[in-house]
């Protein structure tokens, strides 16, 4: 029986309703980010602001949510040129990859979360990965996770299960289970306060850009990470 969660929770829409799921279902929830010289430290400040709304508007989950954890990855910086820690333009390279694919990056995020989760006593990481809206990012696959999962578990000799929410479901469903959770949460207006708190506080663009305001969030409105989640935006409101 798994009673205990450490999730990967960048402070974007994926993670959030990651860290709703992990906490409508174990008993102990601890978040964990890394710094990697990110262009913007908007992302490490909206997590910030993420946590603080979801313990206030959602009391139940307050009490489960334990530490939050702040890794230095810098060292990732330095094998790393791409879009998200260079000001390249966000473009398709020779490989058929986007230029803010970081190679190994994921592996190393798990690879830390393990450790971490190891010292910390928790059984499930819980990661916010997608095949459906797949930019391409191998390390997203579901093929790697069950790798990594396996990796993990018999390296440092825990059995891990990587639990990933968001796997084979695409944006607009994971707007409509953020609202699912929060209505579970709270049968008083939870759902739309969930969504809402996604909206309002989460940050995905890949630009930083926290100075307009859309229907479904801050962002340029522009970048490939806006364009998915006003589209799932949308497609979610419609289905309302
Ligand atoms: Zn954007």
């Amino acid at each position: 029986m798994h009673t205990t969660a450490l999730v990967l929770f960048s402070g974007g829409q994926d993670s959030t309703t990651c860290l709703a799921h992990a906490l409508a279902r174990y008993e102990r929830v601890e978040t964990v980010a890394f710094d990697y010289g990110q262009r913007h430290h908007v992302e490490l400040d909206a997590r910030l602001n993420v946590l603080r709304e979801l313990r206030a508007r959602f009391p139940a989950w307050a009490d489960k949510l334990g530490d939050d954890h702040l890794l230095d990855l810098s060292v990732l910086g330095e094998v790393s040129e791409t879009s998200l820690t260079r000001d390249t333009a966000i473009a398709m390279e020779a490989s058929g990859l986007p230029n803010s694919f970081v190679p190994g990056r994921n592996l190393l995020f798990l690879t830390l979360a393990a450790a971490l989760a190891y010292r910390r006593g928790l059984q499930v990481i819980v990661t916010g990965v997608c095949e459906t809206d797949f930019s391409g990012y191998p390390d997203c696959r579901d093929d790697t996770m069950k790798a990594m999962q396996l990796a993990l578990s018999l390296g440092m000799d825990r059995r891990f299960l990587i639990e990933t929410p968001l796997m084979w479901i695409d944006k607009a469903a994971t707007w409509q289970l953020a609202h699912d959770l929060g209505a579970k949460a709270d049968a008083s207006g939870g759902g739309q306060a969930m969504v809402d708190l996604v909206v309002e506080h989460t940050h995905t663009c890949y630009l930083g850009d926290r100075s307009q305001r859309h229907a479904w969030g801050y962002g340029c409105g522009n970048c490939p990470a806006c364009e998915l989640r006003a589209k799932g935006f949308a497609a979610f409101s419609a289905s309302l």
